[in-house]
């Protein structure tokens, strides 16, 4: 499921393709992608106008919209194929990969937007983003394609048909309705905060890492990643968690996600001291190199270190498994 860093590296890629572009048309080929509007008013909405500004809450893609009056004197609307154009004004079909360059970290840009108006892109458990140059080749499984006044085109591709887009007139309202925690890379600035966030939750420290209404935008893979590096079980409670060890989940929790973003979250290019290519590599301690353990919480598996990440008091939990 994309995360938090996968999602910044969307939004990133969405600036380099959607800002400014006057919006000609939107094709939605599946009508569950707007909970709670009818596609064809999410289309009299978008139409004409373009999105200014992006900013992220935890999982989700904001993309701020302002109203166009160039809608009216636009000379292709009308001539509507299947992503509302005659011909292709570009020439030859490209469909860019996500193959996306070093980053580096920028500021939330929203302070200057004074549209309100945006859209909320939730990703679900295996969206992304496909920009193409024109409508020739259209990705499998794109949801909905928005098409530029220049031909191009920025598809939204959800294979499984979790997440949405949804339409926010005002994003203070959308945070209430969500009930998101703050997000973990730009909401937390101190250990101390991310206690007293955590600490009150009864929960295990990893299903208080993934609890979206306590701390938005870290799932299982990056918690996993967070409290390996920390040397912490996934299984302790979060009163147990001593003043230095809370600095460390803060720290690497920081460190991890702003690396993973400068990484365009391309999981083959983290280093190899971290734990997430070996989950899938040979399975062992990047460390120690002991065999990494798995165990069930919340419906999701849990992949740790029996020996860098031992559990207090009380042996291994009953659901470990040697992978
Ligand atoms: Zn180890």
């Amino acid at each position: 499921m994309p995360e938090l860093p996968e999602v910044e590296t969307y939004r990133r890629y969405f600036n380099r393709h959607a800002l400014r572009k006057t919006i000609r048309a939107v094709n939605i080929t599946d009508s569950k992608n707007f909970p709670g509007m009818a596609a064809s008013d999410i289309e009299r909405r978008l139409m004409g106008g373009q999105f200014v500004a992006t900013a992220r809450r935890g999982k989700y893609l904001i993309a701020y919209l302002e109203a166009s009056t160039s809608q009216i004197a636009d000379p292709f609307l009308g001539r509507r194929s299947k992503f509302g154009v005659g011909r292709d004004p570009v020439g030859k079909p490209e469909i860019e990969s996500l193959e996306l360059h070093a980053w580096e970290l920028d500021h939330e840009p929203n302070d200057l937007v004074e549209s309100k108006a945006c859209i909320a892109i939730h990703f679900g458990m295996n969206g992304y983003l496909c920009f193409t140059k024109s409508d020739r080749r259209v990705p499998a499984h794109s949801r909905t394609a928005f098409l530029f006044q220049d031909g191009s085109l920025l598809h939204y591709i959800n294979p499984r048909r979790f997440g949405g887009i949804w339409w926010v007139a005002e994003l203070e309202k959308f945070d209430r309705v969500k009930n998101l925690g703050p997000d973990a890379l730009s909401g937390i600035n101190s250990s101390r905060l991310l206690q007293r966030i955590l600490g009150r939750s009864g929960q295990a420290i990893k299903q208080g890492l993934m609890n979206q209404k306590l701390l938005a935008g870290i799932g299982n893979l990056y918690a996993d990643e967070i409290l390996f590096q920390s040397s912490i079980h996934p299984c302790r409670r979060p009163a147990s968690l001593k003043p230095e060890e809370w600095d460390k989940v803060f720290d690497k929790m920081k460190s991890i996600l702003r690396q993973a973003v400068q990484l365009g979250s391309k999981m083959e290019r983290y280093p190899a001291t971290f734990l997430l290519p070996h989950r899938w590599g040979d399975r062992k301690c990047p460390r120690c190199r002991a065999a990494l353990r798995t165990l069930s919480q919340g419906q999701r598996t849990a992949y740790y270190c029996p020996f860098c990440q031992r559990r207090r008091r009380r042996p291994f939990h009953n659901d470990d498994n040697v992978v």
